[in-house]
C-alpha cells in the first residue's frame, strides 16, 4: 500500500494497513516509521539517583514574538462534559458558576460530582432552575461490590437516579486502578458484577462517561527521564501512591483490554471515554479503538498538553473522527476564566504557535504539572467546531438541545 508522503495524510490514508508493530510506511519519496514506546527500562533513573523534593525547575518564559489571536470566549455554545462541581450545591453557587461560564462561552456543562443517593438528590434539587446549562450525572461507586447483591442494588439506584434527572453516569478511574477483589487484585471494568450496570444506561440510554487507565507517564519509572516527573508530579517523597510503576497495579495494557472487552460485551451502551480514553500517546491505537467500538466516544479534557504537542496530526485526527470527540475540561467552577477555558479555546480554535496550555495542576513554583511545555493551536474549521463543541455532546444528552439552540440564535 502507498501512502501519502506527507505525515499528515498518513492518519487518514494509513491507518488501517498498520499493525501494531510492523509501522514501517514505504512512501513515495521517504520512509515513515512510528517508533515503538521506550522500554519501561530505559525510564529507570540512573543508580543513586534521588528526588530533589518540592523544587521543579520553573517553565521558561518565552522569548519568541509570536502572533496571538484575541480570544476570550469560545466561539460557539461549548458544552464542557467533564466539569467536577461537587459543592454545587446552593442558588449562588449555580449563578456564580453560571457567570463564569457566560463570560468564557461555556453553553452548558456537566457536572461529573453528582454523587448518589441523599446527597445527589440535593444536588438535583439545587440544580433544577439551572438544569438547561448544568447538567448532573450520578456518580459510580464500587463501595460494596464485593457483597451479594451489589450489581442490583447499584444498578437500581442509577435507575433511581435516571428518572431523578440524572442525565448519565460517571466513572472515575478507581475501575481499574483503584476498587479491589478480596484477593486483593484490581477489578477491570469487563467484569460480570458491572454487566448490570452498563445494562441499566443502555436500558435509558444514557451516556456513561468512563475514565479508564491513567497518562501514560504515571506507569513509568519516576525519575528526570519521565516527562511527567520533569514537569513535577511525585517529586515529594511518599508522593508516589498515582505512579502504577512496580507498585503492583495491572499495566495499562490490561486495563486497556478490559476496557475494550467491556465495549464489546456492551454495544447499546453509550461510552464517553474521558479524556481520550488515555491513549493519546498513540494515535494510532486510538484510531482503531474508534473504528472497532461503535458505541465509543472519547472527549478531549486533560490530553490538550499533550495533543497540543503534535497540532498537525490531531488536527487530521479530530477533522477524520468529527463525529466521536467532544469537548471537556476536566474544570470546576474555581478554575481561572482565562488561565484554563480560554486555552482550550485557543487551541480548538485557532492557529496560535507555543502557547501555555490549560495547566489542571500546577507546582509549587507555578509550573504546569502535566507538562513543562508549550502547545499549538489546531484551528478546526466551523463545521467541526460546531460539532466538537456540542452536537456531539447533545447527541448524548438531547435535553440540553434547546438550550443551545437558543444560546446559538443569541449570539
Ligand atoms: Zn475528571
Amino acid at each position: 500500500m502507498r501512502c501519502s508522503p506527507v505525515p499528515t495524510l498518513l492518519i487518514a490514508a494509513c491507518f488501517v494497513v498498520l499493525s501494531a508493530h510492523t509501522r514501517d510506511l514505504q512512501t513515495g519519496t521517504s520512509q515513515v516509521t512510528v517508533p515503538p514506546m521506550p522500554a519501561m527500562e530505559s525510564i529507570e533513573p540512573p543508580d543513586g539517583w534521588k528526588s530533589t523534593g518540592h523544587v521543579v525547575p520553573p517553565m521558561p518564559a518565552t522569548l519568541l514574538r509570536l502572533p496571538r489571536t484575541n480570544i476570550t470566549r469560545a466561539k460557539f455554545p461549548a458544552v464542557d462534559v467533564h466539569v467536577h462541581a461537587g459543592g454545587l450545591n446552593t442558588p449562588q453557587a449555580y449563578q456564580k458558576f453560571i457567570t463564569l461560564m457566560d463570560s468564557v462561552g461555556l453553553g452548558a456543562v456537566v457536572n461529573l460530582n453528582g454523587s448518589t443517593g441523599a446527597k445527589l438528590d440535593a444536588v438535583l434539587k439545587a440544580g433544577e432552575p439551572y438544569k438547561d446549562r448544568i447538567a448532573t450525572f450520578i456518580t459510580f461507586s464500587a463501595d460494596g461490590i464485593n457483597e451479594p447483591g451489589w450489581s442490583a442494588r447499584f444498578a437500581a439506584e442509577m435507575e433511581r437516579a435516571f428518572k431523578a434527572g440524572a442525565l448519565g453516569m460517571k466513572v472515575a478511574k478507581g475501575l481499574g486502578l483503584g476498587a479491589t477483589n478480596p484477593d486483593g487484585t484490581y477489578i477491570q471494568p469487563d467484569d460480570p458484577r458491572l454487566d448490570a450496570v452498563w445494562a441499566m444506561a443502555a436500558k435509558y440510554d444514557r451516556p456513561v462517561m468512563i475514565h479508564t487507565s491513567d497518562s501514560i507517564g504515571r506507569f513509568y519509572p519516576i525519575g528526570p527521564k519521565n516527562e511527567r516527573f520533569d514537569a513535577g508530579l511525585w517529586h515529594v517523597p511518599g508522593d508516589a501512591r498515582e505512579n502504577y510503576y512496580n507498585n503492583g497495579f495491572p499495566s495499562h495494557e490490561v486495563i486497556e483490554k478490559a476496557r475494550e472487552k467491556m465495549h464489546r460485551k456492551h454495544p447499546k451502551t453509550r461510552f464517553v471515554n474521558a479524556h481520550l480514553a488515555m491513549l493519546y500517546y498513540d494515535p494510532e491505537k486510538l484510531a482503531k479503538f474508534l473504528d472497532t467500538y461503535a458505541n465509543a466516544d472519547v472527549e478531549i479534557s486533560a490530553t490538550v498538553q499533550d495533543l497540543g504537542r503534535a497540532p498537525r496530526l490531531w488536527r487530521e485526527f479530530i477533522i477524520k473522527y468529527e463525529d466521536r470527540v467532544l469537548m471537556g475540561s476536566d474544570g470546576s467552577p474555581d478554575r481561572g476564566a482565562h488561565d484554563f477555558w480560554t486555552p482550550h479555546w485557543r487551541y480548538l480554535e485557532t492557529y496560535d504557535e507555543y502557547f501555555e496550555h490549560p495547566a489542571q495542576i500546577r507546582t509549587l513554583g507555578g509550573s504546569p504539572g502535566h507538562g513543562r511545555w508549550n502547545i499549538s493551536g489546531v484551528g478546526l474549521p466551523d463545521s467541526v467546531l460546531r460539532k466538537v463543541y456540542y452536537e456531539n455532546a447533545l447527541r448524548h444528552l438531547p435535553s440540553l438541545r434547546d438550550s443551545i439552540t437558543k444560546q446559538l440564535a443569541g449570539r
